[in-house]
């Protein structure tokens, strides 16, 4: 249930709501930063509660309460009926420009990554991608470099102005990770670790939460929900390809959940093409498509030397077709009425 204010409603009206909704046992929830106050209403709303609805409207201040039926509020577009724009240092995740996040899959060295970092500033990127923990198949793959691969991003950070973006496995890594980190990603495996997004949610820092490979886009959307309800409304949802019948690719971009996500909520969404094609070849006519069916950006996988790569060297575009790509997908987002801006 959402109770939706009056334009310039008195604070003392919202105050009133607040105190009501919490007095029937449910758990308010402002908004903020919008003109408008809007509150959810959130917790088991069963047949005896919808009644309330009416009891809710006839309150001062308050324009209208609608019920929304989806199993997620926060991230719901009924809830926020805007865009939301998810701001990270001066780049804004949402708003008009198409935002293209880019870099290693996995920091290995200093070189490689401040190499790799120029190169992505250079063609156009707004912020650096890296991992310093990695969630690998086998315990025997290499695992990343840990605090240390966190110092080279910030290494690289200071020496491009990139913001980082780096996953997070383990909320006991957490504090180190927030030292240097600008975004925090849950990775595929671990969009249905609750404990970790609620962890994630009192973290202070915007989330890429990526899609699992087998979940339905409305339990992504609950999976965010469970960062938001600890007070985190910066989330960027990401779609990076689902499980398929046919393994021609690593996994099957799914271009629908893109319009989907974009009319089901409010949050920016990314697509990553890497990892949901798993083929340096397949990841720019993928990353074209997705950013004309709507993404407000892309997260991609650029090596200096794929061929070297310890993870997801299939995947990784050399610096040059990073560039081209970018190049592509700016025509194809002026096409699409989207504001394209690169240095
Ligand atoms: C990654 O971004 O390198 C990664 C491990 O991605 P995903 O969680 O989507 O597999
Ligand atoms: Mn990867």
């Amino acid at each position: 249930m959402v109770v939706i204010m009056e334009q310039g409603a008195e604070p003392a009206h919202v105050d009133q709501v607040i105190e009501f909704v919490q007095k029937q046992g449910f758990t308010p929830f402002v908004n903020p930063g919008v003109e408008r106050k809007v509150i959810a209403v959130l917790g088991v709303v069963d047949t005896e509660k919808v009644k309330l609805v009416d009891r809710f409207a006839s309150l001062p201040g308050v324009e209208r309460v609608t019920l929304i039926s989806e199993p997620y509020k926060l991230s719901s577009r009924s809830y926020h009926p805007e865009n939301s724009v998810v701001r990270v240092g001066e780049v804004e995740v949402g708003g008009p420009e198409l935002v293209i996040i880019a870099g290693p899959c996995s920091v290995e060295s200093r070189q490689q990554t401040l190499e790799a970092a120029h190169a992505v500033k250079e063609a156009g990127a707004k912020m650096l991608r890296g991992g310093a923990f990695k969630p690998r198949t086998s315990p025997y793959s290499f695992q990343g470099l840990g605090r240390q691969g966190l110092e080279i991003l910030a290494e690289a950070r200071s020496e491009t102005s990139l913001p980082i973006v780096t996953e997070v496995m383990d909320p006991i890594d957490l504090p180190l990770i927030c030292e240097f980190a600008d975004v925090l990603q849950v990775g595929a495996r671990n969009m249905a670790n609750f404990r970790l997004l609620a962890h994630l949610g009192k973290a202070g820092l915007p989330v890429l939460l990526k899609r699992g490979p087998g979940s339905r886009l409305k339990e992504m959307l609950q999976a965010a929900e469970y960062i938001m309800i600890e007070g985190n409304a910066q989330v960027i949802l990401c779609e990076r390809g689902v499980i398929s019948f046919d393994d021609a690719t690593r996994n099957m971009t799914d271009i629908n959940a893109i319009p989907v996500l974009k009319q089901w909520s409010h949050l920016p969404v990314l697509l990553d093409p890497s990892h949901s094609t798993g083929h340096a070849r397949w990841v720019p006519p993928i990353a074209r498509a997705g950013v004309a069916a709507g993404a407000d950006g892309l997260i991609v996988e650029v090596h200096p030397n794929p061929a070297e790569a310890l993870s997801d060297g299939a995947q990784s575009l050399t610096p040059e077709k990073f560039a081209e790509m970018v190049q592509q997908v700016l025509r194809v987002a002026a096409a699409v009425g989207r504001e394209a801006v690169t240095a």
